[in-house]
């Protein structure tokens, strides 16, 4: 589809929504989804909101705010940022049905190796991240860059308690990344970036004051 950043958008939220993407493609599900999606703008944001506009083409998105969430079997762990988009891009397809959304959600988690929920309701609380693909896969927490290449940050306890996430920048680890991250930046000044349409929201940072 043809690639728009939105101008004003900033260099974060330019490589964090293309960080997000570049990962959820590896999943056959969201890649479905992702490229047959059109006209849809997300509206990056960093007062904690993620949710689906049902009467316009806007997606809000938070890519600091990941999920813990408590599994069929018991377990928890920490859902990335880019899944919780994945989950509102379900909602242009399903509507308001948090159901579907959530099973489209639980399928890319599976085939991303992330945590899944054991329904809608067993959300426990939301952690704060750098990294949106931040999140906890078999006791580890791990991250992709920005080439989307994992790599393991430290261990995880598997605990309710933690609410605050290990530190690993937005991605870029290396020079080569750093690098790739500067491509990115340049590609989005002529507007070629963004898979799908961005832009700020100002006026809900301005208005909360965060
Ligand atoms: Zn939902």
């Amino acid at each position: 589809m043809p690639t728009t950043a939105v101008p004003g958008s900033t260099s974060y939220e330019v490589i964090t929504l293309n960080q997000a993407l570049n990962y959820l493609n590896k999943s056959p599900t969201a890649w479905n989804l992702i490229n047959n999606s059109s006209n849809v703008e997300i509206i990056v944001n960093n007062v904690g909101l993620n949710m689906v506009m049902t009467t316009s083409r806007e997606i809000v998105w938070d890519p600091s705010v990941a999920h813990q969430l408590r599994a069929a079997d018991g377990t928890i762990g920490i859902q990335s940022p880019a899944l919780a988009l994945a989950h509102e891009l379900a909602h242009k397809l399903y509507g308001n049905n948090e159901g579907q959304a959530t099973a489209f959600e639980h399928q890319v988690a599976i085939e991303l190796g992330e945590p899944t929920r054991a329904d809608y309701e067993s959300l426990l609380g939301y952690v704060t991240v750098q990294n949106a693909t931040q999140h906890t896969e078999n006791g580890q927490w791990v991250a992709s860059d920005i080439f989307g290449v994992e790599y393991v940050i430290c261990p995880y306890n598997g605990t309710v308690q933690e609410n605050t996430a290990p530190a690993t920048g937005w991605g870029a680890q290396s020079a080569a990344a750093a690098a790739a991250a500067a491509v990115v930046m340049a590609a989005a000044a002529v507007g070629e970036v963004a898979y799908i349409f961005l832009r700020t929201l100002r006026k809900a940072r301005h208005g909360l004051g965060t």
